[in-house]
């Protein structure tokens, strides 16, 4: 097996370190963990890698200053780490608590100075170990309760990075040979498994820390969406997705597809007597009640202002009215008061059609609309049943 020296070591760990940084140098996230998470990581990978690369350009003995980078890089960087895996696992600590840890433990770095090669090296392996662990306990989330695979492994990441600090601290501990001012203190035969460990696994923890976040960017926008910002029901886009499912599974069942148009009755009254943000709360509690009296298999969409829109698998047009007469009661018997001081009634208008067999939503909708229209003109808060789906 190629056998490295401790030099070449420390320049591999640090290159595989600044280019983990570069990894994640394109990756934005606008979710204020992940961008946390981001920054701290490249942060920490440039103190790593900037400390463990300027020993190699540097002659033996190294000059104090050196040292002084050295250290305060590699333990500052892992420490940067564990900060940066705790916001990603929804933990984040604050920047003083990361700040004070890191003061805490360089002082005690220092304070070992004076008790020469040995004991400083001994001090400065104490502190990565003290990074290591803290970083696996303040992300632990990842490896216990994981919401993916990508997730899980960074868990699992954070175990071997400290299962190796304890290794190092181990070897450390039982040293005969000559102390030098480095941070490797294994056995020549384990100098290049802990390189190629050390020097990979920056480069695998940014890949695995942007896949985290791509997924976490993409639930975020299929949510954006597919939900109505303001009531949480679904988009009128999520609702023509949702659709096609419901009219597959009604052309091979026994259900019809109740296609239920609701149109709050004098809406911009609400708004002028309660302002907007009443009329908004009125909207969010409208569509819990509608919500409310549907069962899993039927689907509910904001499609408009004030106007909802339910896809309902029933037997027959009776069984529709009945959900929508179910519907307008709901609103009707409301304590609104609860929802806006002050406002006694809401009401809506209902529209109900039953998609006939190869039929495309939007000409259910387009005949929902027309019984809606009726409904209106009949003095409101009722129900009308398209009579070309009888
Ligand atoms: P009708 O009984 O004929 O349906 O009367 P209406 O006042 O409800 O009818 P119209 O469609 O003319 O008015 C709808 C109002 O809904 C107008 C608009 O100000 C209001 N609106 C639409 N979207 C929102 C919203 O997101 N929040 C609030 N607060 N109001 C909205
Ligand atoms: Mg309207
Ligand atoms: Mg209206």
């Amino acid at each position: 097996m190629l056998q490295l020296d401790v030099l070449s070591a420390f320049a591999i760990c640090g290159a595989g370190s600044l280019v983990g940084a570069s990894v994640l140098r394109p990756s934005l996230c606008p979710e204020a963990a992940g961008a946390e998470a981001l920054r701290l990581t490249r942060g920490g990978y440039i103190a790593i890698g900037v400390g463990l690369t300027l020993p190699v350009l540097l002659d033996a003995p190294l000059p104090l200053w050196g040292q002084a980078v050295m250290t305060l890089g590699s333990v500052g960087g892992v420490f940067m780490l564990a900060w940066a895996l705790a916001a990603l696992a929804g933990n984040a600590q604050s920047r003083t608590s990361m700040w004070c840890s890191l003061v805490a433990v360089l002082a005690l770095v220092l304070a070992a100075y004076p008790a020469g090669t040995a004991g400083q090296s001994i001090a400065c392996t104490l502190g990565l170990t003290v990074g290591s662990v803290l970083m696996a306990w303040l992300s632990r989330r990842l490896l216990w309760r994981p919401h993916d695979l990508h997730e899980r492994l960074i868990g699992v990441l954070t175990a071997l990075m400290v299962f190796s600090s304890v290794l190092r601290i181990a070897y450390l501990l039982t040293w005969n040979g000559h102390f030098e001012h480095h941070l490797l203190y294994v056995p020549p035969s384990m100098i290049t498994p802990f390189t190629l460990m050390y020097g990979l696994l920056p480069i695998l923890l940014a890949m695995l820390l942007n896949n985290v976040i791509h997924a976490r960017l993409l639930a975020r926008l299929h949510k954006r969406a597919t939900t109505d910002h303001l009531t949480g029901s679904l988009t009128r886009h999520a609702l023509a997705d949702g659709a096609e499912l419901l009219i597959a599974r009604q052309q091979s069942g026994e259900n019809r597809l109740a296609t239920i148009m609701i149109d709050l009755d004098h809406f911009k009254v609400f708004n002028d007597r309660h302002g907007h943000a009443g009329g908004d709360a009125v909207l969010c509690r409208v569509a819990e009640l509608l919500q409310a009296q549907l069962r899993g298999d039927a689907l509910l969409a904001r499609y408009g202002g004030e106007e909802f829109v339910a896809l309902i698998p029933v037997p027959d047009l009776p069984a529709a009215r009945r959900v929508a007469e179910r519907m307008r009661l709901a609103l009707e018997e409301s304590n609104w008061s609860l929802t806006v001081p002050g406002l006694n009634r809401v009401t809506a208008s209902l529209g109900v059609t039953l998609l006939m067999a190869n039929e495309s939503l939007e000409t259910a909708l387009a005949r929902a609309d027309e019984a809606l229209y009726r409904a209106k003109n009949g003095g409101r808060n009722q129900v009308q049943v398209s009579l070309a789906a009888a």
